[in-house]
């Protein structure tokens, strides 16, 4: 994905939009939906600020019970990029700096921002490192390897009458019994 800057560069303080959708290629992450993209490029003279946001939908692994669940991805982007200059060829001091059409060219071509790596950057900044498919996922049973957000198993059960908890649940049925 390219942005051409030709426009952008004639003036400083000149801003352009940008907004677009894709579906990145990368070999460990799925997307669900494409990445949207809108940008603000701004001509600060030396520089181009380049300011906006990302949004997208990837399928991640719960790190708890290990389902896979849908994931919103969203993201700030700010970064300055610095304008090509022309090419300076070997110049002896006392020679007349003479810009050929090779030279402007080449300043045209150069004048294009390849946002790719930009945006994967952004993403893989903006994953996150315990992927979880709700706040409150319950996981796995650490025995019989059952999901426990779908019901209790029976290790989990027996754990509850564990003869180390006796005292506690005796305290428990004291208290109840009270009441
Ligand atoms: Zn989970
Ligand atoms: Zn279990």
């Amino acid at each position: 994905m390219e942005i051409y800057l030709a426009d952008l560069h004639s003036e400083v303080g000149k801003v352009f939009s940008f907004e677009e959708e894709f579906i990145p290629n990368y070999r460990d992450i799925s997307f669900i939906e494409p990445v949207h993209i809108k940008l603000k490029l701004v001509n600060l003279g030396r520089e181009v600020l380049v300011k906006g946001s990302l949004k997208t939908k990837i399928k991640l692994v719960c790190s708890r019970c290990l389902k896979e669940f849908p994931y919103d991805l969203e993201a700030k982007i700010q970064e300055i990029y610095l304008w090509d200059v022309p090419i300076q060829k070997n110049i002896s001091p006392g020679e007349i700096i003479e810009l050929k059409d090779e030279d402007f060219k080449f300043v045209l071509e150069k004048e294009s921002l390849f946002l790719d790596p930009l945006v994967e950057d952004v993403i893989r900044l903006n994953l996150p490192v315990k992927p979880l498919c709700r706040p409150d996922c319950k996981g796995l049973c650490p025995v019989c390897g059952q999901d426990l957000n779908m019901g209790e198993c029976e290790c989990s059960k027996k754990r509850q009458y564990d003869p180390r908890w006796e005292p506690l649940m005796k305290f428990i049925d004291k208290k109840e019994g009270n009441k």
